[in-house]
């Protein structure tokens, strides 16, 4: 063998993985979630491909921790392509980051074509996917998509262009939305469940990105998922057996994730003031924990409305609460936010805070006993792993979709009538209140999601189906 035979052998045995990732946390923590997997085994390298500044603070925080928590990561600088945000007034800072990605993608084929060891193969966002799959394909590099929200969502995605090409040939009206869509094998989701700018096919940001990167995403060779055979079973068979999309690229389905630091930060005792510390003095699933990820801003109004909620409940609460889209820019105060004397009232029942949490530990606490969530496909199966009921409350993009599933899966219940981003009708206090107190008395949801947490710790147990997906994948990318 001559020494460059030898050199591509190792590195056939020894494949090198270069992320990239979008933005936001709910895209960046399943991103460090997959790469924490993978870094803490021997037999694959890892790149990220990074850009600063981020848009958030939490980004920023948690990117410095993966390099300093496997300092064996390879980090990759990228400079973005300015954008001039004044093209898309008033769009969503994340979605405008998103779309500056895209802009500078042709810039992704040198980072990846100068590396070395020689990249094996590329991972990627959804977000990115229709910009660096013929990159990578031009240089003869694995393309996988590490997808960041349920397999339905996954089926939606990959379906909606041959919906919208079906209708044009059929010569029916297309628009102004896409309409309701019966995905082959899976469900028919109503227009009222897609991600809001689907409801405008002349939108130029998400819209466009959706579609695009839906038609390329067949020439992927493969798609990773947060979830797991038993939660999502007609999903994945659909799209394995080619009836979503005919020839689909192998779906992995490794879920539940871990957290990236657990695997490897030590249990440190909970400070004093912290959440944790407080959960750690109340009873056994008697907290109701509500949060709606990384990037939603509830109105004024509906803040009010759900503290009134969590006040009537009668239950203790932990509620981590954000006024903006962007964490920088978060400078509301809570007393400000929630009205006059609702803090005092519930002072020791109830803990309200603005700041970061370990979200995915604190779901682990034994004191949780619900979880009012937005149904972000992280904070779901955060819940799930934890077994802990979910009350799903969609405001955006695919998380009516995730509750679909939240539904099917036994997960959870889902308040299907409360309002949506973008509809005005306020849920009241009351309505909220009631709701809490009936999932949190509900027996019947309570032992679906034990049944669920038992299902999902089977799978990533080895021999489970999302471990042997796992080794499949890797086995995947040493097959260059
Ligand atoms: N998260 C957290 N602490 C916070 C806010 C969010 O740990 O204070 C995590 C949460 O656990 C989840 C992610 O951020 O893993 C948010 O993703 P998700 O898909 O739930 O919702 P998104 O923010 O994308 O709407
Ligand atoms: N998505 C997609 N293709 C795109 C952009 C987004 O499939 O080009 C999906 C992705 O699953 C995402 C969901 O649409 O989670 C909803 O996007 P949203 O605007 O709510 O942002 P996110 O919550 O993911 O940050």
């Amino acid at each position: 063998q001559s020494l460059g035979e030898l050199g591509t052998a190792a590195a056939a045995s020894r494949p090198h993985v270069m992320f990239i990732p979008s933005s936001g946390m709910g895209h960046l923590l399943p991103f460090f979630r997959v790469i924490a997997a993978l870094a803490n085994r021997d037999d694959v390298d890892i790149s990220v491909v990074t850009v600063l500044p981020t848009v958030s603070a939490a980004e920023a925080d948690h990117l410095a921790g993966l390099f300093e928590t496997f300092p064996r990561i390879r980090r990759v600088d990228f400079q973005l392509l300015p954008l001039d945000a004044s093209e898309f007034p008033g769009a969503d800072p994340f979605l405008l980051r998103w779309e500056a990605l895209r802009r500078s993608a042709h810039l992704f084929g040198p980072l990846i074509a100068g590396a070395s060891p020689r990249v094996s193969a590329v991972v990627t966002d959804i977000t990115l996917t229709s910009h660096v799959i013929p990159i990578a394909k031009e240089l003869n590099v694995q393309c996988h998509v590490l997808f960041i929200s349920c397999a339905t969502m996954l089926s939606l995605v990959a379906y909606v262009p041959v919906h919208l090409d079906s209708k044009a040939a059929a010569g029916d009206e297309v628009g102004p939305g896409v309409g309701d869509v019966d995905i082959p094998g899976v469900r028919r989701i109503p227009e009222r469940c897609l991600p809001q700018p689907l409801l405008d096919l002349m939108n130029q940001l998400f819209t466009k990105q959706f579609i695009d990167n839906g038609r390329e995403m067949v020439h992927a060779d493969g798609f990773l998922l947060n979830t797991f055979d038993a939660l999502e079973p007609v999903a994945l068979a659909a799209l394995r057996d080619g009836k979503v999309v005919a020839g689909f690229p192998p779906v992995y389905a490794v879920g539940p994730f871990n957290s990236h630091t657990s695997t490897t930060a030590a249990k440190q005792p909970a400070a004093a003031g912290s959440p944790e510390a407080w959960l750690d003095g109340q009873p056994a699933k008697s907290v109701v924990y509500v949060a709606f990820g990384n990037r939603i801003a509830v109105s004024r109004e509906q803040l009010r409305e759900i503290g009134a909620g969590l006040e009537a409940s009668g239950y203790p609460f932990l509620w981590v609460l954000k006024t903006t889209k962007v964490d920088r820019e978060d400078d509301a105060e809570l007393g400000d936010v929630l009205g006059e004397g609702l803090l005092e009232r519930v002072r020791g029942r109830g803990v309200v805070t603005k700041g970061w949490v370990d979200q995915e530990a604190l779901l682990r606490h034994p004191s949780v006993g619900m979880f009012l969530s937005h149904g972000g496909w992280n904070s779901v199966m955060e819940a799930v792993a934890a077994g802990v009921p979910l009350l799903a409350w969609p405001r955006m993009g695919d998380q009516r979709v995730n509750a679909t599933v939240v539904v099917s899966g036994g997960v959870g219940a889902w308040a299907e009538h409360w309002s949506w981003d973008g509809e005005d009708e306020l849920v009241t206090g009351e309505e909220i209140g009631e709701k809490v107190k009936e999932v949190m008395s509900d027996e019947v949801v309570r032992a679906r999601a034990a049944r669920t947490v038992e299902e999902a710790a089977k799978a990533v147990a080895e021999g489970g189906t999302s471990y042997r997906s796992l080794e499949e994948f890797v086995g995947k990318l040493k097959a260059t």
